[in-house]
Order: C-alpha cells, then sequence, then structure tokens
C-alpha cells in the first residue's frame, strides 16, 4: 500500500505500473516538457525529472512507497536529485553510445518524438515531421556581425566568467566565479550598430527543417532513428544530430507481446466453445484470416492458440514473423430457460456425487464483485488512512447464514 502518490502523479502512472510503463511516462512527459520545446515550463520539467529518478530507482522508490516525501528527505535523499538536464540526457543517450562525452565538441541533439501506429510497424512507412532547429546565420556566415566587428570581451578578456576573490575570515580567500555581465559568458561583445540583423548577434537562426522518416518493418515502441549532423548548429562546433524516437500507439485489438509476437482476446459464445466454431480474424496489413476449431474440441475459458509466422514482422528480417496468439473468451449465458436443462444434463459430462454429513449447516449464496469492492476501499484510503481494519472486517461478512 502506497501513502503518497504525488510522484505517480506527476508522472500519471498507478503505483503498480510496470517499469516499462514509467519509463514510457517519463519518455513522453520529459520530451513534451524539455526546456527546448517548451521554455516557460522548466519547473515541470523538474518535477518529472525527479519524480521519475525517485520512482525508476528500486530503493529510494521503496522509502517513498512507505514513507513519501517526507522519508526520502530524512534519509538524505531529497535534496540529492540530478539535474533534470543530466538525467534527461542519460535517458536519451543510452542507446547510441557516450552521449556525454561528444557534447563537448557538438552542438545541441534534437529529440523528438514521433508516434506511429501498430499498423505502420507492420507494415513499414514514411512519415514527414517538420521541426524547428538552429543553423549557422547564413548572413553573418556564424559570426553574429560584420567582419571585424566581433571583439574580445575586455572585462572578462574572452573567458566569459569573472573571478571575484573574497576575504571570509583572517587569510582565508574565497574564489566566486560568476558569468561575465557584459557579454552574458560569450567572452565577446559586438557594437550594436554592427550586429546582424538576420540573426540578431545570435549567430545562429532558426529553421524549419522537414524530415523523411522511415519507419522500417518490426522497428519497437522507443526504437531511435538517428538523423546523424542534422541537429542544431553552433560556430565552431560539429552540429548534433536529430534523434526520433518512435512511441507505438496502443492497438484496440492486436497487444505486442515479447517484440514479435501479436496478442488478441478473442470472444466466443458457449456454443462455439463447445461444439467448434470458424472465424475470420483481420491481419494488421489487411488480410483476412480463417480459423477453425474442429467439433470434438472444447476451448476452456482463457485457452491460448497461437497461428504461426503471422506476428510482427523481424526488424531487417521482415519475412520472419512473430506468432499470433489469440486467447479465447467464453461468453457464459446469464441465465438459461429451465426447460432445456434435463437436456443439457443428458449430454454433458455427468455431475459430480457430493456426500453431505448430517451436522452440516446451509448457507446462502449472494453476489460479491472483489473489483467494486477494491474501488470502495481505495476511494476510502484517499480519505481516511486508518480505516483499513473496518474494511477487513465488512468485507469477510458475505457468506454468513
Ligand atoms: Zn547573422
Ligand atoms: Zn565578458
Amino acid at each position: 500500500m502506497v501513502n503518497e502518490t504525488k510522484f505517480y502523479d506527476i508522472l500519471g502512472v498507478k503505483p503498480d505500473c510496470s517499469p516499462e510503463d514509467l519509463k514510457k511516462a517519463y519518455r513522453k512527459l520529459a520530451l513534451k516538457y524539455h526546456p527546448d520545446k517548451n521554455p516557460n515550463e522548466g519547473e515541470k520539467f523538474k518535477q518529472i525529472s525527479q519524480a521519475y529518478e525517485v520512482l525508476s530507482d528500486p530503493e529510494k522508490k521503496k522509502i517513498y512507497d512507505l514513507g513519501g516525501e517526507q522519508a526520502l528527505k530524512e534519509r538524505g535523499v531529497g535534496g540529492g536529485f540530478s539535474s533534470p538536464m543530466d538525467l534527461f540526457d542519460m535517458f536519451f543517450s543510452g542507446g547510441f553510445g557516450g552521449g556525454r562525452r561528444r557534447k563537448d565538441h557538438r552542438g545541441k541533439n534534437v529529440i523528438h518524438q514521433l508516434t506511429v501506429t501498430l499498423e505502420e510497424l507492420y507494415k513499414g512507412a514514411v512519415r514527414k515531421l517538420a521541426l524547428q532547429k538552429n543553423v549557422i546565420c547564413d548572413k553573418c556566415e556564424g559570426r553574429g556581425g560584420k567582419k571585424g566587428a566581433v571583439e574580445q570581451c575586455t572585462t572578462c578578456r574572452g573567458t566569459g566568467v569573472q573571478v571575484q576573490v573574497q576575504q571570509i575570515g583572517l587569510g582565508m580567500l574565497q574564489q566566486i566565479q560568476t558569468v561575465c555581465p557584459d557579454c552574458r559568458g560569450q567572452g565577446e561583445k559586438i557594437n550594436p550598430k554592427d550586429r546582424c540583423k538576420q540573426c540578431n548577434g545570435k549567430k545562429v537562426v532558426r529553421e524549419r527543417k522537414v524530415l523523411e522518416v522511415h519507419i522500417d518493418k518490426g522497428m519497437v515502441d522507443e526504437q531511435k532513428i538517428v538523423f546523424t549532423g542534422e541537429g542544431d548548429q553552433e560556430p565552431e562546433l560539429e552540429p548534433g544530430d536529430i534523434i526520433i524516437v518512435l512511441d507505438e500507439k496502443e492497438h484496440p485489438v492486436f497487444k505486442r507481446y515479447n517484440v514479435h509476437d501479436l496478442y488478441m482476446r478473442m470472444e466466443i459464445q458457449l456454443v462455439e466453445a463447445l461444439c467448434g466454431f470458424q472465424k475470420a480474424v483481420k491481419t494488421l496489413d489487411d488480410r483476412e484470416l480463417v480459423i477453425t476449431v474442429l467439433p470434438g474440441e472444447v476451448i476452456k475459458n482463457g485457452d491460448y492458440k497461437c497461428i504461426l509466422n503471422e506476428g510482427m514482422p523481424q526488424y531487417k528480417n521482415p519475412f520472419e514473423k512473430g506468432r499470433f496468439i489469440i486467447q479465447f473468451y467464453v461468453k457464459f449465458p446469464d441465465t438459461l430457460p429451465p426447460e432445456i436443462i434435463p437436456d443439457l444434463e443428458r449430454v454433458l459430462p455427468p455431475r459430480e456425487e457430493i456426500m453431505i454429513s448430517d451436522h452440516a449447516e446451509e448457507v446462502t449464496l449472494v453476489d460479491f464483485d472483489p473489483e467494486a469492492e477494491a474501488r470502495r476501499r481505495s476511494h476510502r484510503n484517499a480519505y481516511d488512512e486508518d480505516d483499513d481494519m473496518h474494511g477487513q472486517g465488512q468485507r469477510v461478512q458475505c457468506a454468513t447464514n
């Protein structure tokens, strides 16, 4: 039982969600609220980052689940959050080798999420995607002003920082570094009248870029498609990459299972479960498959069957496909006309005979709905956490005489 759900709420997940769901929630929100896309949502971006940092770490999650944020603080975890940017870089550079190292001499990567349907991942698709990125201003060739108009900042001598030395006690000196206020850390100054009109001295301009994203058959949720060198440009730096992160949309019928298998639930009538049936199912590429269960075979509620080589295509080897798994749900009739019961009894396997002892007590069965109970209980818990014992007490009253 979780006492506090704030971090879960921030990420929009339930406390019992899987690590995959948690990752997915962070990925979506972090991309949405990243300062590049949403400069005014810095606080939100930070909250998302902190929530994910705690919930993705089994140790911290345990402390949080037991005692909430207060417990994290008491255990000294509360203050020690990573910077949201570092967490973001770490999360998104995981798949393609050492994001950190290249950061120093490369422009920023532009990360973009692309929602794709299961059909697109099955059949392959080409999607056009328009995004904004920084490119070197062509008017001033990235200088920010007229040739020769750029001068070294005299205040900081081009370093971009100011160092102040303070005396903080007897013979003790402290060095404080601050960003140079005159050049805002740039290390250089441009006379306003010589400043480039096109980029306003920023050396780069925003440009709309349309990308053609090739979604190959068999690609998976979270897969990254990298456009090397297409990211933000900055003077004197190698351009970064544009990284497209695929986000697989939930399908109304099919669920992907173990990457290559497709799973679906199929409802069948009781007569079909007992007497066999034929059914048609639509594949993701709109073909129709007919499945047959011969009379004599009984399909029980929850039974699985699968069709080989009709699942998801393998990435880079699309002629090999996984399995198409069907799980059957038998729809029982709610009631039966009493007059047909004798006929049914004649054809169905006989009842088991029971022995009832003399001192057995006869009791009444009433309906019981565990889901409704759970809903009521969690609702009550939200208001009164000490009510647990009452809940337990009421629940056992069901099978009384
Ligand atoms: Zn310019
Ligand atoms: Zn300066």
